[in-house]
C-alpha cells in the first residue's frame, strides 16, 4: 500500500518476466493487476484466451499472503497447479479429488505461509472447515474464475456459486476479482450483486478475434461439406467438430476416419479413461480432430486449432462465442464453419419450447437463440452482428467472414414469405416443410391429396421457385419468427406474421439459392 505507482508497475513487470519469461502485460491486464495488488475489486470481461490468469496470478504473487482462485473446473486444477509449479510458483489445489492427508497437507503448506496460489472448488470453499482455515490464514485476493456460472441466465449455471456471497460478508478487506469471458447484462449484474462488486471497476476487453473467419452455410449433406472443407483448407489440422448429440458424434467421427481424417471421439458418455486419452492426444498431437458435444473445451488451452466446425447450432450466442473462441489463440488465421438447415432452426426450438425451465428462464433463452439465429441468417457483416450482441460498436466489413468475401445477394422476398405463411395457415398451422413445400410446388402427393390442399387456392402457387429456394424461405421465416416450430415439426404461423400477410411491412430476405451462384465459389452440396 505505501509503494508508488511507478514502483508497483515495475514489480508487476519484473515478476511477469523473472516467472513467466513474458515481456508486456497484454492490453488491460496491466490495469487490473495493478487495482488488485493495492487491494481493490474488480470485474474482468476478457474473452476466452484473453489471459484472465495472469490478472489474478500476478496480484497474488505481489500481494502478502495466497491467491485464493475458485474455479469450477476441477479437471483442470491440477494441469493449471503443475504448469505453476513448473516456473516456481508454489502453488496447490483443493477439491474432491484429494485423499484426506492431500488436504491435510495443503492446510497445513496454506497456514504455514507455504503456498503463492491455491485453487478451491467453490463447493469446497463453502464448507465451514475451509472458510474457518482461511480465517486463519493470510489471503491475498479472491479471484472468482467463470464467474458467469453465478447466474441462472447463463448455460453454466452452478448453484454453488451463489454462495461466494460469503466472500464480501465474511472477508471484506480481501480483494475480489471476478472473471468470466460471457457476460450479458443480466449476468453482469448477477455476479455483481452475489460477489458486490457495485463499485468496483469493470475491466472490457474487446471480443473481437480478428484471426478468426466466420463463416456460416446452408446444410445439405453436412459430413460431406464437413469433409470438403477440412480437405480443401485444414488438411492436417488440429481442429474441434461440434455436434449435438453423442450418436452424432460418434458416427461423424467413425466417418471422418473412414475417410482419412486422423478424428476422435469425445461426449459426456465415454468412459474417463476414453476421455482423458482423447483430450491427451488433442493437446500432445498436431493434427488430431475431436468430433465431440459442448462437454469438451471448456479450459482447454491449445494454442494451435486451426478450426472449430459445428455440424448442428450452438443454443446461443454465448455457446457460439465460446466455442469457436477455441479456435486460434496463437493468433494465427483460423476457421469457425457451421453448417444450418431448417431442421436445425425447427430442433433446437422445439427443445427450447418443451423444457421444463420456468418461463422466465425459457423466455430468455429464446432470445438467445434468436440472436444466433439472426447472426446466422443475416446478410450484413458476421464481425458486426457477433460484436453488436456483446455490447460492441464495430463497423464492418471487416473482410473476413464468409458474408464480407461473398456478400449474399438479399432480395424483397414479401411476395414469397406471404405465400409460405398462406400455405401454412390455410393448411390448419399443423404441416412440416416438406408439406408445405409440396403444397407451395403443387405437388399432388397422396398425403396432400389426401387432406385435400390440391384443391386450396395456395396450391401450386410458388411454381416459379424450386424447392430449395422454398426451403430457404421457411428456415428464415422460422428463424426470424414469423413461423414457429410445433409438435411434429408442424409450422404455425405466429402474431408476428400478421403484418407481414397485411402487407404492412415487407421483409428482405437473403436469396442465396434463388441465383446462380458466382463464378469459382464451390456450389453448396
Ligand atoms: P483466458 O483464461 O482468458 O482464457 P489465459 O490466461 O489462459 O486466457 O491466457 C491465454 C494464453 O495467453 C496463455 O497461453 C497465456 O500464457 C498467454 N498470455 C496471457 N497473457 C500474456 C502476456 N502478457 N504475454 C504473453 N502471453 C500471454
Ligand atoms: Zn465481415
Amino acid at each position: 500500500p505505501t509503494t508508488t505507482p511507478d514502483a508497483l508497475r515495475s514489480a508487476a513487470l519484473d515478476l511477469l518476466k523473472r516467472v513467466w519469461g513474458y515481456g508486456a502485460f497484454r492490453g488491460v491486464q496491466a490495469q487490473i493487476v495493478e487495482t488488485v495488488a493495492r487491494g481493490g475489486n474488480a470485474l474482468v470481461l476478457m474473452p476466452t484466451g484473453g489471459g484472465k490468469s495472469l490478472c489474478y496470478q500476478v496480484p497474488s504473487l505481489l500481494r502478502p499472503g495466497v491467491g485464493i482462485i475458485v474455479s469450477p473446473l476441477i479437471a483442470l486444477m491440477k494441469d493449471q497447479v503443475d504448469t505453476l509449479r513448473g516456473l516456481g510458483v508454489r502453488a496447490a489445489y483443493l477439491n474432491s479429488s484429494l485423499s484426506l492427508d492431500g488436504v491435510r497437507e495443503v492446510e497445513a503448506a496454506l497456514l504455514a505461509g507455504d503456498l503463492d496460489l491455491l485453487y478451491v472448488a467453490p463447493e469446497r470453499l463453502l464448507l465451514p472447515r475451509t472458510l474457518d482455515l482461511l480465517d486463519r490464514a493470510p489471503v491475498a485476493l479472491f479471484a472468482v474464475d467463470e464467474a458467469h456460472c453465478v447466474s441462472q441466465w447463463g448455460h453454466d449455471f452452478r448453484p454453488e456459486y451463489q454462495g461466494l456471497s460469503v466472500l464480501p460478508d465474511r472477508f471484506p478487506q480481501v480483494p475480489r476479482l471476478a472473471l468470466t469471458a460471457t457476460a450479458d447484462d443480466r449476468t453482469r449484474a448477477d455476479i455483481l450483486r452475489v460477489l458486490d462488486l457495485g463499485a468496483a471497476p469493470q475491466f472490457v476487453s474487446s471480443f473481437d478475434r480478428p484471426n478468426i473467419q466466420y463463416r456460416v452455410g446452408q446444410k445439405d449433406s453436412p459430413k460431406t461439406q464437413l469433409l470438403e472443407f477440412i480437405r480443401a483448407e485444414h488438411a492436417g489440422d488440429a481442429g474441434i467438430v461440434y455436434c449435438l448429440s453423442r450418436k452424432s458424434v460418434e458416427e461423424t467421427a467413425r466417418w471422418l476416419q473412414a475417410q482419412g481424417v486422423d478424428a476422435v471421439a469425445y461426449h459426456a458418455g465415454l468412459p474417463p479413461r476414453e476421455r482423458t486419452h482423447a483430450q491427451d492426444r488433442f493437446l500432445n498431437e498436431e493434427g488430431l480432430v475431436v468430433v465431440a458435444t459442448v462437454a469438451f473445451g471448456m479450459g482447454i488451452d491449445k494454442p494451435n486449432v486451426r478450426f472449430v466446425a459445428h455440424l448442428d447450432l450452438p443454443k446461443s450466442m454465448e455457446g457460439y462465442y465460446q466455442e469457436t473462441g477455441r479456435a486460434g489463440r496463437d493468433g494465427l488465421p483460423s476457421t469457425a464453419w457451421m453448417v444450418y438447415g431448417l431442421a436445425d432452426v425447427v430442433n433446437v426450438r422445439r427443445m427450447l419450447a418443451s423444457s421444463d425451465a420456468p418461463e422466465e428462464v425459457k423466455r430468455v433463452e429464446a432470445g438467445k437463440l434468436d440472436a444466433l439465429l439472426t447472426f446466422c441468417e443475416t446478410a450484413a457483416c458476421r464481425r458486426e452482428v457477433l460484436l453488436a450482441y456483446f455490447g460492441e460498436e464495430y463497423h464492418g466489413p471487416c473482410g473476413n467472414c464468409d458474408t464480407c468475401l461473398n456478400p449474399p445477394q438479399v432480395r424483397d422476398m414479401t411476395r414469397e414469405a406471404q405465400m409460405a405463411l398462406s400455405a401454412a395457415i390455410r393448411t390448419g398451422n399443423r404441416f412440416g416443410a416438406a408439406h408445405l413445400t409440396d403444397v407451395l410446388l403443387g405437388r399432388a402427393t397422396e398425403k396432400v391429396v389426401s387432406m385435400n390442399h390440391h384443391t386450396l387456392p395456395t396450391f401450386g402457387v410458388g411454381t416459379t421457385h424450386d424447392e430449395k429456394t422454398w426451403r430457404g424461405v421457411l428456415r428464415q421465416l422460422v428463424s426470424l419468427g414469423f413461423l414457429a416450430a410445433g409438435e411434429h415439426h408442424g409450422l404455425s404461423a405466429t402474431g408476428k406474421a400478421r403484418t407481414l400477410l397485411k402487407g404492412e411491412t415487407t421483409l428482405t430476405l437473403r436469396a442465396d439459392t434463388l441465383v446462380p451462384r458466382a463464378a469459382g465459389r464451390k456450389a453448396d452440396r
